[in-house]
């Protein structure tokens, strides 16, 4: 017999939890068929309704059901690394609690395993009933991440993944603090399969994502993966460099020739407010990597558990 685990990071799922299992069941006699065991891992990660007390209710009546609770929220990256960390099954899948990882797609996936992929990763390639300015910026950042890192990530991917041992080990072996697990994904490599679906809109409750929690996700994935914006402030400081030298020789001229006064101070202080932002700015892109350096070197554990089952 083989072990198959399922990680679903929970972060008050309190309507969904009896729906998941259900749904995901279904699948039992699939999984039957293939000699495969099944256990669950539901992470809690801080939930402040009913989610704990849901998944305990399901454990006393089904021993395949592990939960893991942390002391506070530590996000879904949290989750997803403590799941991984828990779980024994020779094969591995991460599922969202709220069914916008629909359990019906697991055959497929184990089929693709079968065929000898290391991975089977999802898409969605559809985003109905998202609203039209997430989906808008969702598709600009992955266009600029294609672009600016060497890692693949690929538009629309969830992290809904079946994997191997073997790559579950891989993902393990990243110590790193700041975890973008999109493009941890990417990084490991391995023969994956990719797999499309279409949107489905989540069953219960709300999504805890909202635009400000997503743009600094975004430039979480960035930073993490790629050290491009670096290069473009260094690339903006010499631009500016040189515009400054043409200007230098343009106003010596013009002085030399016509005796021109230096007049216009408002354009001069136009050019220094412009100047003096690019140098802010770029300072804070330098400042997000000292940022990163100072959450790697404190070397804090990523999250913390209060009760295991
Ligand atoms: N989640 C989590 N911690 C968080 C936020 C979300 O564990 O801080 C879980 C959540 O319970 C769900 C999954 O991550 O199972 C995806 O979250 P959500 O559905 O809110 O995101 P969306 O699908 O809208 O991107
Ligand atoms: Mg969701």
């Amino acid at each position: 017999m083989k072990l198959l685990s399922a990680i679903v990071p929970c972060y008050n799922e309190q309507e969904n939890i009896r729906d998941f299992y259900d749904e995901f069941m279904k699948n039992e006699s699939d999984f039957k068929s293939r000699d495969l065991e099944v256990e669950l891992i539901f992470v809690d990660d801080g939930s402040t309704d009913l989610t704990v007390k849901n998944v305990k209710e399901l454990a006393e009546k089904d021993n395949r059901i592990h939960l893991i609770s942390f002391s506070r929220n530590f996000g879904k990256e949290a989750a997803i690394l403590a799941g991984l960390r828990r779980s024994k099954g020779d094969l591995t899948v991460i599922m969202d609690a709220d069914l916008q990882d629909p359990p019906a797609l697991l055959p497929q996936m184990l089929d693709h395993i079968d065929e000898g992929y290391d991975s089977v990763a999802t898409r969605r390639v559809t985003r109905k009933g998202e609203p039209l300015i997430r989906s808008f910026f969702a598709r600009r950042f992955y266009s600029l991440m294609r672009r600016m890192s060497k890692t693949e990530i690929v538009d629309g991917a969830r992290d809904y993944r079946l994997m191997t041992r073997q790559v579950v080990d891989a993902i393990l072996s990243m110590p790193e603090y700041c975890r973008f697990t999109k493009g941890i994904f990417g990084w490991v490599g391995f023969n994956t399969k990719w797999i499309e679906f279409e949107n489905v809109e989540r069953r219960k409750g709300e999504t805890k994502w909202s635009f400000g929690k997503l743009l600094v996700y975004s430039i979480e994935g960035i930073t993490s993966f790629s050290t491009a914006p670096l290069g473009l402030a260094a690339f903006i400081g010499l631009l500016f460099c040189l515009l400054a030298f043409a200007a230098i020789i343009f106003v010596f001229v013009r002085a030399f020739f016509f005796g021109d006064p230096t007049s216009g101070w408002p354009s001069l202080v136009c050019i220094i407010l412009l100047v003096s932002g690019i140098q802010l700015f770029c300072i804070g892109i330098v400042g997000e990597y000292l940022a990163k350096a100072y959450l790697e070197v404190k070397q804090r554990p990523v999250y913390l558990v209060k009760e295991e089952i």
